[in-house]
């Protein structure tokens, strides 16, 4: 019999999830069934939208309940087979959570060859945050040559590749993104044209001299303060693809000061600005396919870079997603649970 160690959700966190809205069990797995693998995670995901699950405010996905493991995809090694076409030894995307081992349905399941890309990738520039970028702004930014295409959260997966792929087609690149070090990941690892760091106090002059020209495309991450000073620069007909707003994600009072809403309004109007909420999953039977022959071309020709922030052990996942939260991760943030027989070079 097989054990697997979980972390769950303990109780709905007000506020920055604190180690007691989490607690940690050790369980019987099941047998396998027909059509069932038993994983061994190697690599867990942690990305910001798994605080909106640990909340009942209304969204697009159920929320967790208290005594659910918390979610999340995964990157395993199969360690036992009852289904077809899986043996021992493979590698695959899953989605199974904060834990060490799980017993899947194969049927969810995507086989990787670590031949091909780096396993973790999966989850990461060659998964669900770089495709999140690529729908995004191709399909709603829609950015042309010589536009300028402003991000924040810049430094993360989706940020990185949104300004990547912006410069492959031909725009202006800008970044936003917290401290220093961050700004100068933007222009030297990844190519940004110009970086600014929105903890600055001069955060909204420096917007201001890194978007001469407006801005065309602003690919929205994060809301808040930094949203207030980008609209403010928007150009005549600009695309707004508004995809994340992780400034507010732990926020539990309405944000102190005047009412930008009317002002925010004007400006749709006068400015014909387009506007469009996405999640990603709604591109990817039109988009999917695209993206990975478009991004593993890419990564290939040194076009797209990405950075990887990996931490040790399951134990260590809820403190790095309050990291996440605040900015503390530099590329896409993974737990290694497990060895990653891959051979990774870490
Ligand atoms: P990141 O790894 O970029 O992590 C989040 C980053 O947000 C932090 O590193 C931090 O970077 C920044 N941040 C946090 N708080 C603030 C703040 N108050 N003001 C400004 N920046 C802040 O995350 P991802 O790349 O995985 O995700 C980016 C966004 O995309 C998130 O909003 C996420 O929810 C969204 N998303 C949406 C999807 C969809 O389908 N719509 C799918 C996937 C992601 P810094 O230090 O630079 O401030």
């Amino acid at each position: 019999m097989t054990t697997t160690t979980q972390i769950r959700m303990a109780a709905y966190p007000v506020g920055m999830p604190q180690d007691s809205d989490f607690e940690t069990a050790t369980v019987e797995l099941p047998e396998l069934g027909d059509g069932q693998v038993l994983l061994r995670t190697i690599y867990l995901s942690l990305d910001p939208y798994m605080r909106g699950r640990m909340s009942t405010a209304k969204s697009y996905a159920a929320p967790l309940q208290p005594g659910d493991v918390m979610l999340g995809a995964t990157v395993c090694e199969v360690l036992e087979s009852r289904a077809e076409g899986f043996k021992a030894g493979d590698i695959v995307l899953a989605y199974t959570g904060w834990q060490t081992h799980a017993v899947a349905d194969a049927e969810h399941l995507r086989r990787l060859d670590p031949q091909q890309a780096p396993v973790s990738t999966a989850v990461g520039v060659l998964g669900m945050p770089g495709f999140t970028a690529y729908a995004g702004l191709l399909e709603i930014g829609r950015p042309k040559p010589g536009e300028t295409v402003v991000v924040a959260a810049a430094a993360g997966p989706v940020g990185s590749a949104v300004g990547q792929i912006a410069r492959v087609k031909g725009a202006r690149a800008v970044g936003i993104a917290g401290g220093p070090e961050k700004c100068r990941i933007l222009t030297e690892t990844y190519g940004f044209d110009a970086a600014v760091d929105h903890r600055s106090p001069t955060f909204a002059d420096d917007l201001a001299a890194a978007t001469p020209d407006g801005i065309d495309v602003y690919f929205e991450n994060v809301g808040g303060p930094v949203t207030e000073a980008v609209v403010k620069r928007l150009n005549l007909y600009a695309r707004m693809p508004v995809c994340g707003l992780v400034a507010g994600y732990n926020a539990t009072e309405r944000p102190a000061g005047p009412d930008e809403l009317p002002g925010f309004m004007r400006r749709v109007l006068t400015l014909s600005l387009t506007i469009r909420g996405f999640i990603q999953s709604e591109f990817v039977p039109t988009h999917y396919k695209a993206f990975q022959q478009d991004m593993s071309g890419w990564i290939r020709d040194g076009e797209v870079n990405y950075l990887e922030d990996i931490v040790d052990g399951l134990d260590n996942a809820p403190e790095a997603f309050r990291g996440l939260l605040t900015g503390r991760n530099v590329g896409k943030l993974l737990v290694r649970v497990g060895e990653d027989p891959t051979g990774k070079d870490l």
